[in-house]
């Protein structure tokens, strides 16, 4: 087994270790490890594989932190629960029946770990009619706090806090209230927010026109909008709150790989996910910093991890149970894969490439090409070996492959922390600083540690006094080529993030979690041009987070973690 740091430990005792009935951890990390290994190589056995050799190999890829699945996987393979999944999108129609039926099924996957994603824009505007009982809807937003107050309740066991992200479409009647829904703290604490846009509405906005406003339920005009207008509310709630954010819905079903089953609208919380309603998927994330040799990128290990990932991945599919017969259904169908990448700016540093260059922007695109082709290359070996998914047939894919999608950004807020690693394909948040969740995790950069020891600047005191910044750029004791390497989250100009993200997005066939820092004195104006921006580079989705904009997080310290 690799070596956990105690932050890897305390997350590890808090959150994942199995507990009795008397709330005694029962197992210890390695013992985590074999747990989830044995439990997915079992699925070899229903395709004639090897259930022993692999399950070495798993137990190899995860207790050495090469490569972690999601949290609920950790949590949950061979245990009672078995869930799986990280990400799910449920239907919300307009009505009662199916508001709550939603509100059910919310439930049960939030106490399992996972997290929950709705388009409202079915449901009637606030003040129509409702014939059963002559009286007047009360609209999506206010059906919306149902849904938050049973996350509140919920807490997912103490493990793991609900998630949503709540979608209402730019031409929804109430969605002036929506967008600024999130101004009183309080209210809507467990979601995130998005509006959903069309080609439509971004022609519409090219030309200067109005564009309409519908009620979903006569699909009658109610009144006409000006596309900029509203852009400028979206933009300063983001601005103020960091939501709601945006959806690019042409651009996301351009590359839904199974149209003939609807339409997508809504996205996972984080948004890495774009999916149809009842559908889930699997997440996990390769960590970079273990593919290199301390200089160089180590391409045939990361080839191998990729190939054994997907497996992985695959076989975790045949092994989730999920807790509503369409969801088991729709994923048997679709064999969505959510393969990430972690530790992204720890393999920069290992390369000598500063975040904040072309250089890294090239890197990230050859880099994700590379994961993203061998992990279609081993979809399809699978697809040879097993069958393809079942939908595959009706579906833009021209060779069989055993997913419809093999590839996502994750956000990796916790797993980077058990891999200790840099989360996603983020900038680190600092070289040393008190994380303040879980009683406080008091995190240091290793690469950092190494290179001051091996460059003599290195001291106890400077380590405790960079606790203190949100930058090393002002530190004198530092050299400054080193310096350059450490850039931190309040070091990358917005436009730099935009880049990085639309670089991984090129290449991934789901979505990109991204969080596009802004500092405090940032303009709504600049908020609207990162808008503008996300579009021109074919985004699928864009969130912006303005530095103290927002007293709680929905995910901890970003809206996006
Ligand atoms: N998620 C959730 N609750 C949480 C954290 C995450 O429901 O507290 C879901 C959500 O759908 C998110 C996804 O898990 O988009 C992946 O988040 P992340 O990569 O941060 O999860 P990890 O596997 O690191 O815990």
């Amino acid at each position: 087994m690799g070596s956990l740091d105690g932050v890897a430990e305390t997350v590890l005792h808090r959150r994942y270790l199995q507990q009795d009935e008397e709330g005694t951890i029962v197992e210890t990390p390695d013992e985590m490890f074999r747990r989830v290994a044995a439990n997915l190589a079992t699925a070899e056995a229903q395709f004639g594989g090897d259930v022993e050799p692999t399950e070495e190999r798993f137990y190899e890829a995860i207790s050495n932190l090469d490569f972690l699945p999601n949290s609920p996987t950790l949590m949950n393979a061979g245990t009672e629960l078995q869930q799986l999944a990280a990400c799910f999108v449920l239907p919300v129609e307009d009505s009662i029946d199916s508001i709550f039926t939603a509100v059910k099924q919310t439930a049960l996957i939030h106490q399992s770990g996972g997290g929950t994603g709705f388009s409202f824009s079915q449901l009637r505007p606030e003040g129509d009619v409702v014939k059963k009982t002559g009286g007047v809807a009360s609209g999506p937003v206010s059906f919306m706090k149902i849904f938050d107050a049973a996350t509140e309740q919920i807490k997912q066991g103490g493990r793991r806090r609900g998630a949503n992200m709540g979608v209402l479409d730019v031409t929804h009647p109430d969605v002036e209230e929506f967008i600024t829904s999130k101004s009183d703290d309080d209210v809507l604490r467990n979601f995130n927010l998005s509006v959903a846009t069309d080609a439509e509405f971004w022609e519409a906005h090219a030309s200067g026109d109005a564009y309409e406003i519908v009620n979903p339920r006569t699909d009658a005009t109610v009144r006409q909008a000006t596309p900029d207008a509203i852009l400028d509310e979206i933009a300063e709630a983001a601005w103020e709150t960091g939501d709601p954010g945006l959806l690019f819905l042409d651009t996301i079903n351009e590359h839904n790989p199974t149209p003939h089953l609807g339409r997508i609208e809504a996205t996972n919380p984080c948004g890495e996910v774009p999916e149809l309603p009842y559908e889930a998927c699997i997440l996990g994330s390769i960590n970079l910093g273990q593919h290199t040799d301390g200089e160089e990128v180590d391409w045939e290990k990361l080839r191998d991890t990729v190939h054994l990932a997907v497996r992985f991945l695959d076989n975790a599919i045949e092994m989730s149970e999920f807790p509503v017969p369409e969801i088991e259904e729709m994923v048997t169908n679709t064999r969505r894969l959510g393969l990430g990448v972690m530790g992204f700016h720890d393999m920069l540093v290992d390369l000598r490439i500063p975040y904040v260059s072309e250089g890294a922007v090239e890197f990230a695109d050859e880099l994700i090409e590379f994961v993203h082709e061998e992990s279609w290359a081993a979809s399809r070996q699978l697809a040879d070996e097993r069958e393809p998914f079942p939908e595959w047939e009706n579906s833009i894919r021209e060779a069989p492959m055993r997913n419809a999608t093999t590839t996502t950004i994750a956000p990796t807020g916790t797993i980077s922390l058990i891999a200790g690693c840099s989360a996603s394909i983020e900038p680190i948040y600092n070289v040393a600083y008190t994380k303040h969740v879980m009683g406080g995790l008091d995190i240091v950069n290793d690469r950092f540690v190494d290179m001051a020891r091996e460059r003599g600047f290195y001291s106890e005191e400077l380590v405790e006094d960079l606790h203190g910044w949100t930058t090393i750029q002002n530190v004198e004791r530092i050299p400054d080529d080193v310096k350059r390497l450490f850039q931190t989250a309040h070091d990358v100009p917005a436009d730099h993030h935009l880049l990085v993200q639309a670089a991984f997005q090129e290449h991934v066939d789901n979505a990109v979690s991204k969080t596009v820092n802004l500092p405090q004195s940032a303009s709504v104006d600049d908020v609207k041009e990162i808008f503008l921006s996300a579009r021109d580079l074919d985004l699928k989705g864009i969130t912006v987070f303005r530095s103290g904009s927002k007293p709680e997080q929905v995910l901890g310290e970003s809206p996006l973690k």
